[in-house]
């Protein structure tokens, strides 16, 4: 069985910077890390590997920085890494990244393909579903637990707002995985040491086969017109009396502001 992973780099922050000229991330002089959500997805690859054997790869787009999350990954037990950099990859919305990935993908080939619920950054968590689509795979976000994979189907867990859904869907399939499905084991020393030495294998537009106009800026067809910081402006009410006259009170405020 063939595990993919997709691991984004992102900045190492709550408080995301945007350039006001370009209304792009600014990521210099920002400390890169893992995308928190993308660990729990290496973890549940290292998982799947041990219990169903197979080979595992981590896959990510970005500049040649993001080789140190690849490593990270490989300390944790990931067999091989697989970077997609490119000048022309600059520019792509998630259109063009799911596209970019995809053609990766279908390079690699592939069995199951695991993704993070969405990116600390870019937040939309729109790349794994709009991968499935360019795969022509079927796909399950929000996946707390994997129950089992039998007969090339799998069965998992989905958590939604106030219940969880078991779903089963054929192989080869994307899931999207939430916070609640493992927990990330540390790197050993010799994961360590090994990341320092692994070879990572760095594609560029020439080595997919894709078509040039669906990459990069050119293949994106998001225009960002403005970004702005939203004012969260919160004022309290005190209301005073005994229980009878605060719960008048609070009632007749709640109508007031159309809430009941
Ligand atoms: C017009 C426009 C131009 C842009 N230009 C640039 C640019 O020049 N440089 C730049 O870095 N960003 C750029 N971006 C942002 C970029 O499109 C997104 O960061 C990217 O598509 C991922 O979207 P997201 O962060 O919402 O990820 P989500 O969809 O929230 O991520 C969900 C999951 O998908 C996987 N994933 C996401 N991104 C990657 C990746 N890169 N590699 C592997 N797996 C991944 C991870 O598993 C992640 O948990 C641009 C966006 C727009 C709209």
């Amino acid at each position: 069985m063939k595990i993919i992973v997709c691991i984004k780099q992102v900045p190492d922050t709550t408080e995301i910077k945007i350039d006001p000229e370009t209304n792009r991330i600014i990521r210099e002089g920002v400390e890169a890390i893992i995308n928190p959500f993308d660990t729990y997805a290496l973890e549940e690859a290292l998982r799947l590997k041990e219990k169903y054997g197979g080979e595992t790869i981590v896959l990510s787009m970005g500049p040649p920085q993001a080789d140190s999350a690849l490593r990270e990954a490989i300390s944790l037990g990931l067999e091989k890494a697989v970077l997609l950099s490119d000048r022309d990859f600059a520019g792509s919305d998630t259109l063009a990244t799911s596209y970019t990935l995809g053609k990766a993908i279908e390079k690699i080939g592939f069995d199951i393909i695991i993704c993070g619920k969405e990116a600390m950054d870019g937040s939309t968590g729109q790349i794994g579903p709009e991968l499935a689509e360019i795969l022509n795979i079927p796909h399950i976000s929000y996946v707390s637990k994997i129950v089992e994979i039998k007969e090339r189907k799998i069965k998992v867990e989905r958590m939604m707002e106030d219940h969880y859904e078991v779903l089963e869907t054929m192989l080869p399939a994307l899931i999207s995985v939430t916070k609640e499905i493992n927990e990330p084991r540390l790197p050993s020393l010799r994961g360590r040491l090994r990341a320092k030495k692994e070879k990572i294998t760095t594609w560029n537009l020439l080595d997919l086969e894709g078509e040039k106009k669906r990459f990069g800026a050119d293949g994106s067809p998001t225009r960002v017109i403005k970004i702005f910081h939203t004012e969260i402006k919160k004022s309290g009410i005190i209301l005073d009396g005994n229980v009878s006259e605060t719960a008048e009170k609070l009632y007749e405020e709640l109508k007031k502001q159309n809430i009941v």
